[in-house]
């Protein structure tokens, strides 16, 4: 993935960010006899100890993603969390709830909670079960890769010629829906896809950025990521050196700035 933000401070947070779910921190045996909505109930207590506890329903729903919300509503909280969240162990089910009604509440949420459920979302066997229910119950949208002034199957042929020996398969190639300034490029493991920003999709953008953002998601496909912590778009050295060898590399970051 490449987004604008990380063009801005490249290099600066490439510490490895790797934590330990089973830290030696203290548990409450109680969690693990509590329902979902004995876990929601015991965190709004703890959250806002003064407020009478409203009916409380826990849902699981089968969801594309692992999306959860939450909505209170005369006198009865619901939260629906996307089922393969199901069976989670209690002290992430106790994260989500702190998560949520952090966010109905308008509470900042304790970092080791945040923390410890996004670790759980990267897990190996999480991403895998989220890759097969995208891939069964979501049908991504990816539009075509002819633009309206640009062709994105003739940038990815040119590119693999030049720095690929022609050898990568072409993926989907498609234009991001909105025009999202955040996210130029992206690549997407489960559909085989590169997504670009349709910012770039504009004969006044220089050509050159739209090459770099395509060639950048290209490294994506030709090495895959190295999902070890909890930064999701994992740049190793490998996928740095190969970057160097993209002609007017400074020039196209640069670019990507003043977009
Ligand atoms: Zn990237």
């Amino acid at each position: 993935m490449l987004n604008s933000i990380e063009m801005q401070h490249h290099g600066s947070s490439a510490r490895p960010d790797i934590y330990d779910l089973t830290g030696p921190e203290p548990r409450q045996s109680a969690l693990f006899f509590e329902t979902p909505a004995e876990i929601y109930a015991r965190v709004l207590k703890d959250l806002k100890p003064r407020t009478p506890l409203p009916e409380i329903r826990v849902e699981y729903r089968r969801y594309a993603n692992a999306n959860s919300s939450i909505r209170l509503e005369e006198g009865l909280l619901t939260v629906k969390i996307a089922d393969i969240l199901e069976g989670a162990p209690a002290p992430i089910v106790e994260s989500l709830a702190y998560i949520l009604l952090g966010k109905l509440y308008r509470r900042p949420v304790p970092r080791k909670y945040s923390h410890r459920y996004r670790l759980f979302l990267n897990r190996r066997e999480i991403r895998q079960k989220l890759q097969l229910v995208r891939q069964i119950r979501g049908r991504k949208f990816v539009s075509g890769p002819q633009g309206t002034s640009r062709n994105l199957e003739e940038i990815f042929e040119r590119l693999n010629l030049q720095y690929f020996d022609g050898l990568l398969g072409r993926p989907h190639l498609g234009w991001s829906r909105r025009v999202a300034r955040g996210i130029l490029g992206h690549f997407d493991p489960s559909h085989n896809a590169i997504v670009i920003s349709r910012i770039l999709d504009d004969a006044a953008k220089p050509l050159l950025a739209l090459e770099y953002v395509m060639f950048h998601e290209m490294l994506h496909l030709r090495y895959p990521v190295d999902h070890t912590g909890v930064r999701r778009c994992v740049h190793t050295q490998e996928f740095r050196r190969a970057e160097r060898a993209f002609a007017r590399l400074a020039e196209a970051k640069e670019m990507l700035k003043k977009l």
